[in-house]
């Protein structure tokens, strides 16, 4: 089945693999050379891997020698948020770990931290940090090493990271972002964000699942490995590379860095999307509509239509869309996120997530809007009793 049969806005979820990422990982499979060898093959091998290395660091301004390449963002979250770091070449301890409130599930499961070592800082109804709840509790103990995200992926809300940063820094503290929904939506520089370590996915952007990055702001400051052994990676991540995946992710950075004008393009048929569904219904709410979001993502509810429902019928006529919070088990559960900026949680039960990518047109979208369109009608006309 093909993207372009069905209408497909999910690509915060994962984006259709594009064509010259495909042929791209074809021509790497053949490389079968291990890149620490130091004949002919895993000279070759090599080479694609640090070619790779530079079209990824260029995508988020960082030196190629930062970027160290993961299993994915879940793997790259997991190894930025340790107690342990070296900063500007010392050892370093954190004895606690700040996290935002709406932060995707491999940062709320707080990595090396104890659970006990962890807290959560509160974000407002539109899904922003809470700045002043963040002053106090960095004010209230020893250096915290802190996670917040760039763009979040279920209502596109971005915070306003070089602020969180400076607040992070001022109170001695480091600062890891997920800037995993960024690349494509928003142009990204770590050095102007502030952070000093950056995770990235490749699927997110037209690449494989299942290899992403991190990325330091600074070759001396990082978190301790989490995979140990062989010396790959700098020695910051231990592992025969994946090295088809990595060539794929680098093909997908060098699109998406040369599409950057794409996310014009994008933000005019999501705001012609939040148009339409106001002239379905002036109830239908959008989430963190009052915050600065990126251009492709949407995340609205109809009171009345539950998420469950809506994604079925939409499914079957076609068009592919996420509840909020899609969990693993594929099952619709309640939106950690929506509820941190304290929704009810009825209106939160309908939470749509449409996201759009280099794949969709107007077409796709008029789709949507015409399938919902009747469901909202639907339930409309089953609450007042009318047989539709
Ligand atoms: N962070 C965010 C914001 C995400 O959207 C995702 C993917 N759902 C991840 C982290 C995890 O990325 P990966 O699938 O590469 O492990």
């Amino acid at each position: 089945m093909t993207a372009q049969a069905r209408a497909y806005l999910d690509t915060n979820a994962s984006a259709p693999v594009l064509p010259s990422v495909i042929a791209a990982m074809t021509q790497a499979l053949l490389m079968f050379g291990n890149a620490s060898s130091v004949h002919a093959e895993g000279r070759a091998a090599r080479r694609a891997i640090e070619s790779a290395r530079e079209d990824v660091a260029v995508l988020v301004g960082a030196r190629a020698k930062a970027v160290v390449f993961t299993s994915g963002a879940t793997e790259a979250n997991g190894t930025a948020l340790c107690p342990d770091w070296r900063v500007a070449g010392r050892p370093a301890r954190f004895e606690r770990l700040l996290v935002g409130a709406t932060e995707h599930a491999s940062i709320l499961a707080g990595g090396r931290f104890a659970n006990g070592q962890v807290t959560i800082v509160p974000v407002d109804a539109d899904g922003l940090i809470r700045r002043d709840a963040m002053a106090a509790l960095l004010a209230e103990g020893g250096p915290a090493l802190v996670a917040v995200q760039l763009a979040n992926n279920e209502t596109g809300v971005i915070q306003p990271i070089a602020e969180i940063a400076t607040l992070v820094h001022q109170a001695g503290g480091l600062l890891h972002c997920d800037a995993v929904q960024a690349p494509g939506r928003l142009r990204v520089s770590i050095g102007l964000i502030g952070a000093d370590s950056l995770a990235l996915s490749a699927h997110k952007l037209g690449g494989p699942q299942g290899i992403g990055a991190l990325v330091l702001a600074d070759l001396d400051t990082g978190p301790a490995p989490l995979l140990t052994g062989g010396g790959q990676e700098h020695h910051r991540r231990a592992g025969s590379e994946n090295l088809a995946a990595i060539v794929g992710f680098a093909q997908a950075a060098r699109e998406t860095f040369a599409g950057n004008d794409e996310i014009v393009r994008l933000t005019v048929l999501r705001d012609w999307l939040e148009a339409e569904l106001r002239s379905i219904s002036p109830s239908i709410r959008v989430f963190g509509y009052g915050a600065e979001r990126i251009g492709n993502t949407s995340l609205f509810a109809a009171p009345g239509v539950s998420a469950e429902t809506a994604l079925i019928r939409l499914d079957l006529e076609g068009v592919s869309v996420s509840s909020g919070s899609a969990c693993s088990s594929g099952k619709v559960g309640l939106s950690h996120v929506l509820t941190a900026m304290g929704v009810e949680a009825e209106l939160a039960r309908g939470g749509l997530r449409v996201s759009l990518g280099h794949h969709n047109t107007e077409a796709d979208v008029r789709r949507f809007r015409d399938v919902f369109a009747g469901i909202v009608e639907r339930a409309g006309a089953k609450r007042s009793g009318i047989a539709a």
